[in-house]
């Protein structure tokens, strides 16, 4: 046995590695397959085959931001916007109710289109069906966060994107890292389970910063992660940059399995836009979490992060039976509960 494969092992045993153990596993690409398997071991053996779907719902691709990695930019003029009224969002989460979907994902560019008030509302409304709610609308304050936990919300998306603060604001224009940290912290404050993740190949990060990634997703004991590899979208500032790489995303979703086996891990959809099968490959690599599209058509196509997306969405069925079958291949079978974290105690 080599010595890669040792670490491995030993993160097998001990969810734990050190800054240079990760970097060494970024860098070396000689036992992927290896590390893959092991991960998805972990996976099977604590959280059992059960994958758990999420329905999202894409609520407004408005935003004020302008990070320029994404499509929905607010410098990005050719983006037609739009945002969905109160009623189309609750149409399409009773549409996934009556799916069998035990959770809603609502997610939107970062923007005060929807007063906290109508969010509310909307979040009161979901939540009489006993569905499981989680927000992915970026920076808030303290306050407003509270009351969208108090009217129901229970989980909360917002990656840190890289955890090199420089690249982060040069990525990310006006904003602030700390801040972006500040929200994370308020969140787990707020009782939200709370969910980062990052982006894998954004120009200048370099292997050791996603190693401190990895590093700082355990150390705030993140519930949920996202891990997406980079996709060039035309009509950005980094429309030229190459695109992340897929087997790094891969490896670095597979060492936080390793290192934090209990958390939910989505199979994210870029990893889909750059390999046809890339979201079964995460799920045979660590992930457990799903998240089907379940924005109408027309509006899904003007959610454009990056290209590609839209497709990923239609390729692929909302039937829980349809996506049962496939996953049946792999030994994996659709949860029936709403999939909380996994608790230990
Ligand atoms: N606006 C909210 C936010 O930023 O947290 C939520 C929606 S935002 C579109 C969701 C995620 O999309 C971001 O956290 C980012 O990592 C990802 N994303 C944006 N542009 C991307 C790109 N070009 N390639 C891959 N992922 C991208
Ligand atoms: Fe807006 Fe989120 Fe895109 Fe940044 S990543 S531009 S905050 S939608």
């Amino acid at each position: 046995m080599n010595k890669l494969q040792k670490i491995v092992d030993k993160a097998y045993e001990t969810e734990q590695l050190s800054r240079e153990e990760i970097i060494l596993h970024l860098k070396d690409d000689s036992i992927n397959e290896y590390l893959y398997a092991k991960a998805h071991q972990k996976k099977q053996e604590l959280l059992g085959n059960e994958i758990h779907l999420r329905a999202l719902i894409e609520i407004s691709n408005i935003c004020l931001q302008n990070c320029l990695y994404c499509g929905l930019r607010r410098d990005n003029s050719l983006q037609e916007r739009y945002k969905l009224s109160k009623d189309e969002i609750l149409f399409l989460a009773s549409t996934a109710k009556q799916y069998g979907y035990k959770t809603i994902v609502l997610q939107g560019g970062e923007s005060n289109t929807y007063p906290i008030n109508d969010l509310c509302e909307v979040i009161q409304k979901i939540k009489k069906d006993d569905i499981a709610i989680t927000l992915s609308i970026g920076e808030k304050t303290y306050e407003e966060y509270k009351l969208l936990k108090e009217a129901g919300a229970d989980r909360f998306l917002l990656r840190i994107e890289t955890t090199d603060c420089t690249l982060y604001e040069q990525m990310d224009p006006g904003m602030s890292h700390e801040n972006r940290k500040r929200c994370l912290r308020d969140l787990k404050a707020l009782g939200y389970e709370t969910g980062s993740g990052s982006l894998v190949g954004l120009p200048g990060q370099t292997i050791e910063s996603i190693a401190d990634d990895i590093l700082f997703f355990k150390e705030i004991d993140a519930d949920m992660l996202g891990i997406g590899p980079f996709i060039a979208h035309q009509d950005t500032p980094l429309k030229d940059v190459p695109n992340g790489n897929l087997f790094l995303s891969l490896k670095v979703m597979a060492i936080i399995r390793l290192l934090m086996p209990d958390i939910n891990i989505p199979a994210t959809t870029a990893m889909e836009a750059l390999h046809p099968n890339g979201r079964m490959l995460a799920l045979t690599s660590g992930a457990n979490v799903l998240m089907p599209n379940f924005t109408d058509e027309i509006h899904r196509k003007m959610y454009e992060i990056y290209p590609g997306k839209a497709q990923v969405a239609e390729n692929n069925s909302l039937h829980i039976e349809q996506i049962n079958k496939k996953i049946k291949e792999y030994g994996l079978v659709v949860s029936k509960t709403a999939g909380y974290r996994w608790n230990r105690s």
